[in-house]
């Protein structure tokens, strides 16, 4: 990348680390005006590596922002009513705000079972039918509106504070799967775009995607998205996160992420792109504290911040 393209860049990190900040400030509101401290129970069954690591990182994050964290960590063989049984436990205590159940959970559990049994208010993951239903019809406000999914929510926030208000812009969702694609469509149908959601039936997909102003790229395949696929002047969301092999003499196994789009050759003719790392993934776990924020809140009768 030239500095010529600097100004491109949508720093999600930086964005993050800010909002961050912003949360922290207001769970200390919370405790100091209302005596209320914001509270985070967040599941883990089994041992992937991958899934420590982000239960490991969202709650220093929660702990950073001052939300109490509490870890549940579940034996691989735990048993679906086990699990089931925690998240009831979890869903009556008033200490406790926002319940995360870290997936995928081991092949015996069915995680729709699992996730329809988290009380909706509390389903800071925004999973549960209900927070989709209530997300698809447009229930924003109150204390019965959706949870929204924190990495579609963080999406937005960053397109809003690139693009100001974005209604009458044709928007394109890359990708049709219930935790991205298509609460991100049901979001930018909320701001007004005209959205179309692409997927892998989808034909000719470059020229989908050459209609676009805004380009959410959500498909899990490393820098699908080509520069020619790209309308010069739209934004970019690149949501991947792939993790390719990039071997040299010195280090044969050395690997590096890379986003469902050519970063290289989309920021030449984009206006604006996320990178990867350092785009979409930070907003996730920021927006993750702000959900459980808001749902401090409304379980509380306490008009949530607006972020
Ligand atoms: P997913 O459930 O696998 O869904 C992928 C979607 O992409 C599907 O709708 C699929 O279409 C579509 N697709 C796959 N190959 C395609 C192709 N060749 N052409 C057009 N469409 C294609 O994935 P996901 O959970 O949404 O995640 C997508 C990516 O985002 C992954 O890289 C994931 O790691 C990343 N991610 C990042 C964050 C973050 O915090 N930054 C959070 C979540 C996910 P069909 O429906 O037709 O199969």
């Amino acid at each position: 990348m030239t500095d010529t393209h600097a100004d491109k860049i949508i720093d999600g990190k930086a964005f993050a680390e800010a909002l961050r900040v912003r949360i922290g400030a207001d769970v200390t509101r919370l405790k100091d005006e209302h005596g209320l401290t914001s509270g985070l129970a967040v599941v883990l069954v089994g041992d992937a590596p991958a899934s420590q690591i982000y239960v490991r990182n969202k709650g220093k994050a929660a702990a950073e922002a001052g939300i109490t964290a509490t870890d549940h960590r579940l034996d691989t063989s735990t048993s679906q009513d086990a699990l089931v049984a925690l998240v009831e436990q979890l869903n009556a205590d008033p200490a406790v705000h926002g319940i995360l159940v870290q997936l995928p959970v081991p092949d015996q559990i069915d995680p729709n079972a699992v996730i329809d049994a988290i009380a909706p208010g509390k389903d800071v993951d925004g999973f549960h039918v209900i927070n989709t239903g209530r997300l698809a019809t447009g229930q924003m406000t109150g204390p019965d509106a959706a949870m929204v999914p924190c990495t579609p929510l963080g999406c937005r926030m960053l397109l809003e504070d690139r693009l100001g208000d974005l209604s009458g812009l044709n928007a394109v969702v890359l990708g049709r799967s219930n935790i991205v694609g298509k609460p991100m469509a049901a979001l930018l149908t909320q701001a007004s775009c005209t959205v179309t959601v692409a997927h892998s039936r989808t034909k000719d997909l470059a020229e989908v995607c050459r209609g676009a102003d805004i380009l959410v790229a959500a498909v899990g395949r490393p820098q699908m998205v080509q520069g020619d696929w790209i309308k010069p002047g739209a934004a970019i969301i690149d949501v991947g996160i792939n993790r390719i092999a990039v071997p040299t003499d010195d280090y044969p196994n050395k690997t590096r992420l890379v986003g469902d789009v050519d970063f290289d050759a989309a920021v030449a003719v984009a206006g604006a792109i996320t990178p990867v790392p350092g785009g979409v993934g930070p907003m996730t776990i920021a927006c993750l504290l702000a959900n459980t924020v808001t749902a401090a809140c409304r379980q509380n009768g306490i008009e949530p911040p607006s972020w």
